[in-house]
């Protein structure tokens, strides 16, 4: 029975000459009238859902989820689309692939294979059942390096092949730059391709059989096939006789318009693979199915090819006066066979400098950036093709600027050009940029003109995107600043996407030259193929999947590119008050929400600290790209309803550990940590918070009560009996030690020892002495002050012994980090009103405030901007606020004392994050220990979090990530290091180490 679900365009209505009035259309095929709604609707369109859900609970193994959160967690990928799925099924392995896709037949529920969802077309979103193949289908189940292949589960991310395949000298050439989360399901399913396209090809040269699943239950091995065995099959009959006599008899009938229309450029992605069954190419049906966007048949594994990976790779950094001569240039570089070719305008590096991006220097002068790699098994040989290149550009009047990297120095560029794009796209003031023109390709030769006639196009809409990508490869890519938010705007969009549709075919090219057609180019495919190869995709695709139950009206018989949109002219979400202010976004939490663009940089799992939990769990709803969908998805109320007070968004955020990690690390800068603060304030609004969020969120308020008796404070938590009731109450992990309180806390100390206070009384000399520069403020945090006073003596003998009067607040104060855990913003705002009232003067007068927990400095330098942006003081407050490491690096000939010694640093998320680390390792280095900065992102505890009893399994499979084996392997020789109380308190309890602060180092070579 044919789906009905959706819309089918008619392909006698779909191309109507006729329906777009106002600017002049080039060409006889233009797409239907914009429909009436394009924004998203239907959210419970599956009668059978219920029934379903039942069967495939019952069947598959896996997890199945039809629940509002999941579904609204699927409704999009990276591209401008939106449509709610019916629900979610997690296989655990080819059995269940076969059992969900059984139950789903008997319902006539329509499919949708994903992998990270990725896409940038709309192709990895549809009304549909969800397979998503990342959290158990994911093994490499053989690498045979004699014979160069590997066969991997659809699950399996890009990287992990090829860091197993590395170690054979070997590699899987496409690599889409999100080549560290992208899976080789999805890569088929789109034939990715990437910067070592240039040496191994698209997906589709790299696949050499495919075990598949059709919709209708048959399974079957496909690839290369001999004519003779061909005609065996045809004979054998059945389900696949069927379709290889299909296959043969589009081959037969279309295969002169195949060789006719498909351009022959490097990078024609745009519709099926067709060119692969003609008997030139071996028909070779698993190639054939590369690229078909989950439209045709579930790819169960895959054997895919290896090619031998050059050793050594020199890269070349070559600045041009501009993005159109840089292409013109093309075919010269291609002559020196470049392994890698990429390129970008200078507008993208003027945006990663507004974001404060490092390393930009590194680029060479020009508008026009290109980078050209070289490879070979010799370092000398590489760089010599290198300096050739370089060589042969200094000829001529106006030679580009030229720079050849060293290793370190290419890791740096790469991670520019990969992430560097999509980044400067989010840069202050830039307007909203979107996929939907985003990777046509011309052949290389004609780039150079392509770009010139795709400028004037935009410069006609008043559009901007700037351009980056494969140059190598006449692939190019760009955002542009659509308004896909009103009738007028996304008119203009349809217009505009068919106007340069009919550009690129001009130039032979093709419409996608990478990340496939999906719904942003499905409609415009008979522009490029005309409507006999439309019919021969038709019926190629009616072979597989006779009744349109896989991934519908995607590719062919497509959903217009202006419908499904996930803003649309009638997007209206809802606009709540809220304590953060978010003037980044307008003030709007609904924008804040919308930021994340979905491409899925938080699902990485090879480095950086975004997203510790993610890491762990590999569960979409603990990725930032989870939360952010369905904060996105309240706000719209259709899917998720209820609000503040919604319980599957509570889930979501719940094992978030607020490291901050995504604010700096996701190219969208979405802000999980703060959106859920504000979340749960409101969750709690006019309701009690369960009793550890007072016992941890005030956690400031105890320790000064415990101060006044520690010994009894410390005697009673451990008291048996007591300490069991007290764990019990709070929900505490049995495995977690209570941390003791000091005996004299740092303030006691101080007072003891007569440091100066700070209080207003001392106002006037502060003011007075504030001019010569040395005075400062050492800010007694309530972990360094209650819990480990040492940290904070040792920070005022290092500042005293470099010369600064160090003054001590004697109040109680407390920056309130604890609270923002707890969504407690009512009572954090007033905390912060104090020390701004407090402190008044102090501030006032410039004193810089050194604060030793990074997680009490990040308060001061983030959440107080966002909670009072247009307070002075409180601006100044964020700007007088450093890290020990920031004000001793900047302090003016402070010299600081040597040390002999190795040390392991880890740095706590929130230094990494909204200090970074520079300032630490730079001073460390001048003190000339031997450093090793640990890649270990978060160390799981964060605050409180790793206290709770239903969080300690995660709190410890983050710390065991990186953190915690590599602490236990450094050798008695080593200090560890960490700013992070939390950080320290998870290696203590850990591994029985005793990490220390940068100022108990400092300390410790001071007294050497
Ligand atoms: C920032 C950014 C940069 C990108 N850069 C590149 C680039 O350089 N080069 C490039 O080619 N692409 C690029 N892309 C697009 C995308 O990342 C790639 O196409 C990627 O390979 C998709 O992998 P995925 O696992 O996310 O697939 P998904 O998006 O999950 O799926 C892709 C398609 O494959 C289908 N599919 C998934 N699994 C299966 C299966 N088991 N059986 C059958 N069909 C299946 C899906 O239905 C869908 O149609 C980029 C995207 C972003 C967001
Ligand atoms: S704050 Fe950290 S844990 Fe939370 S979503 Fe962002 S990256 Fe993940």
């Amino acid at each position: 029975m044919p789906v009905v679900i959706g819309k089918r365009l008619d392909s006698t209505t779909q191309y109507d000459a006729n329906s777009f009035t106002g600017r002049s259309l080039t060409t006889m095929h233009t797409l239907s009238p914009m429909p009436a709604s394009s924004h998203a609707k239907p959210v419970d369109s599956f009668p059978q859902a219920v029934e379903l859900e039942k069967a495939l609970s019952r069947d598959v193994r896996g997890e199945v989820r039809f629940d509002r959160g999941s579904r609204a967690m699927y409704a999009t990928d990276g591209s401008n689309y939106r449509q709610i799925p019916i629900g979610l099924v997690v296989p655990r392995d080819t059995e269940d692939v076969m059992a969900a896709i059984a139950a789903c037949r008997k319902y006539d529920a329509p499919v949708l294979p994903r992998g990270a969802g990725t896409s940038l077309a709309g192709q990895c979103c549809n009304v549909a059942v969800v397979l998503d193949f990342t959290k158990y289908m994911n093994r490499i189940l053989e690498l045979d390096p004699e014979r160069s292949f590997a066969r991997v589960q659809p699950g399996v991310v890009l990287d992990t092949l090829r860091n197993l395949a590395e170690r054979h000298q070997l590699t899987f050439a496409p690599d889409p730059s999100t080549h560290n989360r992208c899976t080789i399901g999805g890569m088929i399913g789109n034939n990715s391709c990437g910067t070592h396209s240039l040496l191994g090809g698209k997906t589709v040269d790299n696949i050499e059989e495919l075990h598949i699943l059709l919709y209708d239950g048959t399974e079957m091995t496909v690839g290369p096939t001999a004519e003779s065995e061909v005609d065996l099959i045809i004979q054998g009959g059945g389900r696949r006789g069927e379709i290889y006599g299909k296959l043969r008899s589009i081959r037969d009938q279309y295969g002169d318009q195949v060789r006719a229309r498909f351009p022959r450029i490097p990078r024609r992605v745009s519709g099926f693979n067709l060119d692969e069954l003609l008997p030139e190419q071996g028909f070779n049906v698993a190639r054939a199915l590369v690229g078909t966007e989950g439209t045709c048949a579930t790819v169960l594994d895959a054997k895919v090819r290896l090619i031998h990976s050059p050793q050594h790779r020199a890269l070349v950094g070559v600045g041009y006066r501009d993005a159109f001569i840089a292409a013109d240039h093309v075919p010269e570089v291609l002559k020196f066979d470049p392994i890698g070719y990429e390129g970008f305008e200078g507008s993208i590096v003027d945006g990663l400098r507004a974001k404060g991006a490092a390393k930009l220097d590194l680029l060479p002068e020009g508008r026009g950036i290109v980078m050209v790699e070289f490879g070979a098994d010799d370092p000398e040989h590489a760089r010599s093709l290198a300096q050739q290149l370089i060589d042969r550009l200094k000829e001529g009047p106006h030679a580009p600027n030229t720079r050849l990297y060293t290793k370190e120095e290419a890791r740096h560029v790469w991670s520019l050009r990969e992430s560097g794009p999509r980044a400067a796209a989010f840069a202050p003031g830039a307007k909203p940029q979107w996929e939907g023109w985003d990777d046509a390709a011309v052949a290389p030769e004609k780039l150079g003109d392509y770009l010139r006639d795709i400028r004037k196009l935009l410069d006609e809409y008043g559009y901007t995107g700037a351009f980056y990508g494969h140059y190598g490869h006449g692939c190019i890519h760009m955002r542009v600043s659509f308004d896909l938010q009103s009738e007028a705007g996304i008119r203009s969009y349809g217009e505009f996407v068919e106007r340069a549709a009919d550009l690129v075919v001009s130039y032979g090219g093709s419409l996608s030259g990478e990340h496939g057609d999906g719904q942003s180019r499905g409609a415009l495919l008979p522009k490029m193929f005309g409507p006999e190869l439309m019919n021969a995709f038709r019926e190629f695709k009616a072979a597989w999947d006779p009744h349109n139950h896989l991934n519908p009206h995607k590719v062919v018989d497509a959903y217009l590119p202006t419908e499904n949109l996930r803003l649309g002219s009638d997007y209206k979400p809802h606009e709540p008050k809220t304590h953060f202010k978010f003037l980044g976004d307008d003030g709007s939490f609904a924008n804040a929400a919308a930021r994340c663009i979905g491409v899925g940089a938080c699902r990485k799992l090879d480095g950086g600290s975004m997203c510790p939990s993610y890491m762990v769990t590999l569960e979409e709803e603990h990725s930032t790209r989870g939360r952010a969908h369905m904060l996105f998805e309240m706000l719209q109320g259709e899917v998720i309803d209820g609000g503040w007070r919604n319980e599957e968004v509570k889930k979501a955020l719940d094992l978030c550990l607020a490291c901050k990690a995504c604010k700096s690390e996701c190219p969208a800068n979405v802000d999980i940590a703060t959106y859920k603060s504000e979340f749960l304030s409101h969750y709690y609004e006019g309701r009690l918070r369960p009793l550890r969020a007072y016992a941890f969120g005030m956690i400031d308020q105890w320790a000064g009560l415990a101060a006044r008796a520690p010994r009894t404070a410390n005697g009673l938590s451990n008291a048996p009996g007591f300490n069991q009731l007290l764990r019990k109450a709070l929900g505490l992990a049995p495995q977690r030690e209570i941390p003791r309180f000091a005996i004299a806390n740092f303030q006691q100390w101080a007072r003891k020892h007569s440091v100066p206070d700070c209080d207003s009384q001392c106002s006037h000399a502060a003011q007075e002495s504030a001019s010569d520069g040395r005075e400062v403020i050492l800010w007694a945090d309530t972990f360094n002050n209650y819990f480990r006073p040492g940290t904070s003596q040792a920070a005022h003998e290092v500042l005293t012994d470099a010369g600064f009067n160090v003054r001590v607040p004697q109040k109680h104060l407390c920056c309130g980090r604890p609270l923002y855990d707890f969504g407690m913003l009512d009572r954090a705002k007033k905390y912060l009103q104090r020390i701004l009232q407090v402190l008044g003067p102090q501030i006032d007068a410039g004193i810089p405030i050194v604060v030793l927990e990074p997680s009490c400095a990040s308060v001061f330098r983030d959440e107080l901007a966002n909670l009072f942006p247009a307070d002075a003081r409180a601006d100044r407050l964020r700007r007088q606020t450093c890290l020990l490491s920031e004000f001793l690096a900047k302090a003016p000939g402070y010299q600081p004392p040597r040390l002999s010694q190795k040390v392991l640093l880890h740095g706590h998320c929130h230094h990494k994050s909204v200090m970074k680390m520079t300032d630490e390792e730079a001073l460390l280095r001048r003190m000339g220990v031997e450093l090793r900065t640990l890649d270990s992102g978060c160390c799981g505890m964060a605050g409180p979090f790793g206290f709770e009893k239903d969080k300690y399994e995660v709190s410890q499979a983050v710390g065991e990530r990186v953190l915690l084996p590599a602490v236990r392997q450094a050798g008695p020789d080593t200090i560890v290091l960490t700013d992070g109380f939390s950080c320290r308190e998870q290696i203590f309890q850990a591994t029985g180490h005793h990490a220390v602060h940068l100022a108990e180092l400092l300390q410790i070579a001071l007294r050497h």
